[in-house]
C-alpha cells in the first residue's frame, strides 16, 4: 500500500479481547502457514507473507489517531508481527506509545518466534512497551503438535514463558479443544494442563476445533485437515467429547493465578474465571449442561455456529 493511502491497513483477524484496541499492521499474512489445522490467512484471501516498513507502519499510526485520538489500548498483528524484525517492532511500538495514551500493548506471535529472541531481546519488547502476547499454545503434548505441524514443542515453550515472565510480560495461551482428535484426546488435555501448571500463563483462552470448507463469502482454500478427515487419517472429536475435554482440562490445573476464559462464539459452553478461585465453579456449569437431556444437548451442538 502507498503511503500516501488515507486508509490505514488493518489485521486481518485480532483477538476477541482486543475488541476496542487501535489494530495496527505490522505484517500480512502467516510465514509458517503449515498447521494443518488453519489455512485462515490463505482462506482470507491474504495467500502471502510480506512485512510493512516501519514508514507505512506509522503512516498508519497517523491516520489511526486521527480516529481515536483517546485509545489506550493497541494490538499489533498479523499472525507473527515480530517477524517485521526486533528493531522495527520496538521502534513502531516506542511510536504507538508516544503518540496516544496507550496503556497496553499487545501482539499475536508464534512462540517459536520468541524462542529465537531470547530473553534479552524478549527484554527490549518489554522496555518498547509490549505488555502481552497473544500465542496459539493449541497443546502441550508434543505427538499432538508435531502432527500438526505447530512448529513448537512444550520445552521450547516452557523457555520462552520463563523468559516473557522475567520480562514482565503477559502471557495469553490459546487452547484448541479437539485437536487431538477423538483417538488422542486424552493425551491431547492431559499434557497441555501440565504445560499451563509448569508456565501458568495469566490467561488461558479456549476454542474448538473447527474447520474452515467452502464460503460463499471466501474464496481461500479449505483447511488441509479435511484432507485428512476425508482420508481416514484424523479422526475429529465429537462436539460433546469437547465439552468433556474442557472439563478434564479445568480439573487437571492446579491452584494457578491463571485466568481461563471460553471467549469465542463457537464454544459448546462458555466458562470463565480464575482457576484458584473459580475451578468449582466453572465445573458445575459444565456439569449442569451434560445433565441435560441427551436430545437437548444434541439441539444446543447443532445451533452453535462456526465462525471465524
Ligand atoms: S495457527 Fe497461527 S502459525 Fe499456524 S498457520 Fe495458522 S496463523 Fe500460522
Amino acid at each position: 500500500m502507498s503511503l500516501k493511502s488515507d486508509i490505514p491497513e488493518i489485521p486481518t483477524i485480532r483477538p476477541p479481547s482486543e475488541w476496542r484496541s487501535l489494530l495496527v499492521r505490522l505484517t500480512r499474512g502467516c510465514e509458517w502457514d503449515r498447521c494443518r489445522f488453519c489455512g485462515i490467512y490463505p482462506h482470507l484471501g491474504e495467500p502471502g507473507f510480506t512485512k510493512r516498513s516501519v514508514a507505512e507502519i506509522k503512516h498508519d499510526i497517523d491516520l489511526l489517531k486521527q480516529i481515536h485520538p483517546d485509545a489506550e489500548t493497541a494490538f499489533f498483528g498479523d499472525a507473527d508481527p515480530l517477524l517485521v524484525g526486533i528493531e522495527a517492532f520496538t521502534e513502531v511500538a516506542r511510536y504507538v506509545r508516544h503518540v496516544l495514551p496507550i496503556q497496553r500493548l499487545t501482539c499475536y506471535a508464534r512462540a517459536s518466534t520468541l524462542w529465537k529472541l531470547k530473553g534479552d531481546k524478549i527484554k527490549l519488547l518489554s522496555d518498547a512497551g509490549l505488555n502481552r502476547v497473544h500465542i496459539g499454545l493449541e497443546s502441550g503434548d508434543p505427538e499432538t503438535l508435531r502432527y500438526h505441524r505447530k512448529g513448537h514443542s512444550p520445552k521450547l515453550v516452557k523457555e520462552t514463558a520463563a523468559w516473557l515472565k522475567e520480562a514482565g510480560i503477559e502471557i495469553s495461551f490459546y487452547v484448541l479443544l479437539g485437536l487431538g482428535g477423538r483417538d488422542h484426546w486424552r493425551r491431547h488435555i492431559h499434557k497441555t494442563a501440565q504445560l499451563i501448571n509448569e508456565t501458568e500463563p495469566e490467561f488461558v483462552r479456549i476454542r474448538r476445533l473447527w474447520l474452515y470448507e467452502g464460503d460463499p463469502h471466501f474464496s481461500g482454500p479449505e483447511s488441509p485437515l479435511l484432507g485428512e478427515i476425508r482420508n481416514g487419517l484424523f479422526n475429529p472429536q465429537t462436539p460433546e467429547g469437547s465439552v468433556q475435554e474442557l472439563k478434564m482440562l479445568i480439573e487437571e490445573l492446579n491452584n494457578l493465578s491463571t485466568f481461563l476464559v471460553c471467549d469465542h462464539e463457537n464454544n459448546y459452553v462458555h466458562v470463565s474465571g480464575v482457576v484458584k478461585e473459580n475451578r468449582e465453579q466453572m465445573l458445575a456449569t459444565i456439569d449442569e449442561f451434560l445433565a441435560l437431556p441427551e436430545t437437548k444437548r444434541e439441539v444446543h451442538y447443532l445451533a452453535v455456529g462456526s465462525h471465524i
